[in-house]
């Protein structure tokens, strides 16, 4: 068979299941408003939670960034790809977390999928024994596939079965995984009860917080701010394209870790570092996270969450047959669960008629059967935005209940 006929039959396969994944392009705008193809569309898909990336000022100091530092940075970190703008970025980490983390150190890189795989491969040695949560993120998951350390999966917010587990492992080192909050449901995990665990039994918890980080605590620090831990079992990551409104990502953790990341993180050695001016533009994004415009935002979001989440109840209640159904989500991501696959794109598609964009997320990163549409809040977003998406939700959930 040739490879051309073999890949044919696979989208075919793919196609049939209703899986199929196409790109669609924005021809302008950041969230929650952008223009496709020529249709102004009011989004609530994207994970720029404080909506900085439309921030006039966050462009500026890209552009700021730009003159001064050029382009790209044109090499590996350790090559000569670490600029001053860099160091400014993980200084300012290393600050931020020095009350969670003792001796806290940070170390950058470009995609959080990158810092992701740099510490679980780097620290997943021969000698340990991850535990990787259930409903981890894909970059997680590959991460472990690639490690060398033997790989032992537990239930999604199961710290009593996580606490079985630990206590019959006879690995020198034990790496507790989690996902701070998960992506496609929208909860927090059970962090300070993890970490206890990690205490315990001599574990350490890798937290990658990347929808936590911005949105979470008073000044925006995330998780690790929410729950006031302190610990140098702690091992976190964030995204710097999320919340932060521009891209990248980090590992803050105690010094002797982000040292061996430096020396032994292959991914992290090997690779190009990200563009100085975006580490230039991300001091501007820090500044807005921790000040009053972040402040502002937040606040907003926790008050939009509560609208949606009351709108989506009183939704499901007047459509008990088409079976849809809340996750226990507490933050910006506020999934509605429609079931199977073509339903929930048919969904998607009607909101996307009524001119607003959601996405229809399917197997495999969600569970078979629990299709959803993942509403995620922006602190631009508006009371009148949230009422709009409602109303045509409502009006969807009519016209599929009369098909
Ligand atoms: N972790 C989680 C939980 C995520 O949701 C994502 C992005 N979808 C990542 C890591 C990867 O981050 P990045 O997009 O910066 O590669």
């Amino acid at each position: 068979m040739s490879l051309l006929e073999h890949l044919s039959a696979k989208l075919t396969a793919i196609e049939a299941k209703s899986l199929k994944r196409a790109l669609r392009r924005a021809d302008t705008g950041t969230a929650p408003r952008q223009t496709i193809n020529g249709r102004p569309l009011l989004m609530f898909c994207a994970n720029d939670y404080l909506g900085l990336a439309a921030e006039p000022a966050i462009a500026d100091a890209l552009a700021e960034g730009a003159r001064r530092w050029g382009g790209g940075s044109g090499a590996s970190p350790l090559v000569s790809g670490h600029s001053a703008a860099h160091e400014a970025v993980t200084d300012t980490l290393a600050r931020w977390f020095a009350p969670h983390i003792p001796q806290a150190r940070a170390i950058s890189f470009c995609t959080g999928y990158m810092a992701n795989l740099a510490v679980v491969t780097a620290l997943g040695d021969e000698h340990t024994e991850i535990f990787s949560e259930q409903l981890n993120h894909a970059s997680l998951i590959d991460a472990a596939r690639l490690a060398k350390a033997s790989v032992t999966r537990y239930g999604h917010a199961d710290v009593a079965g996580l606490r079985t587990l630990l206590a019959a492992s006879t690995a020198k080192v034990k790496l507790i995984v989690t996902d701070a909050v998960f992506s496609m449901d929208g909860d927090l995990a059970p962090v300070p009860e993890l970490l206890a665990l990690a205490n315990e039994f001599d574990a350490w918890l890798v937290v990658d917080d990347a929808h936590g980080f911005g949105v979470l605590g008073a000044q925006g620090r995330g998780t690790l701010e929410h729950f006031g831990l302190n610990s140098e079992r702690l091992i976190l990551v964030g995204t710097l394209g999320k919340a932060a409104g521009l891209a990248g990502a980090f590992v803050v953790a105690h010094a002797t870790i982000t040292e061996y990341l430096l020396q032994a993180a292959r991914n992290f050695i090997f690779s190009t570092a990200s563009p100085p001016a975006v580490e230039h533009a991300l001091l501007t994004s820090f500044a807005l996270i921790e000040g009053p415009v972040g402040q502002a935002r937040r606040a907003n979001l926790v008050a939009l969450q509560a609208r949606l989440r009351a709108g989506l109840e009183a939704l499901i209640q007047a459509h008990p047959t088409l079976g849809w159904a809340l996750t226990p989500a507490t933050t910006p991501i506020q999934p509605l669960i429609v079931g199977g696959n073509a339903d929930v794109m048919l969904a998607a598609a009607r909101l996307e008629a009524g001119g607003i964009r959601v996405p229809g997320i399917r197997p495999p990163t969600v569970a078979a059967g629990t299709a959803r549409l993942r509403i995620t809040l922006c602190g631009t977003h508006t009371e009148a935005d949230v009422d709009q998406l409602l109303a045509t939700l409502q009006a969807t959930a009519q016209e599929l209940e009369a098909a």
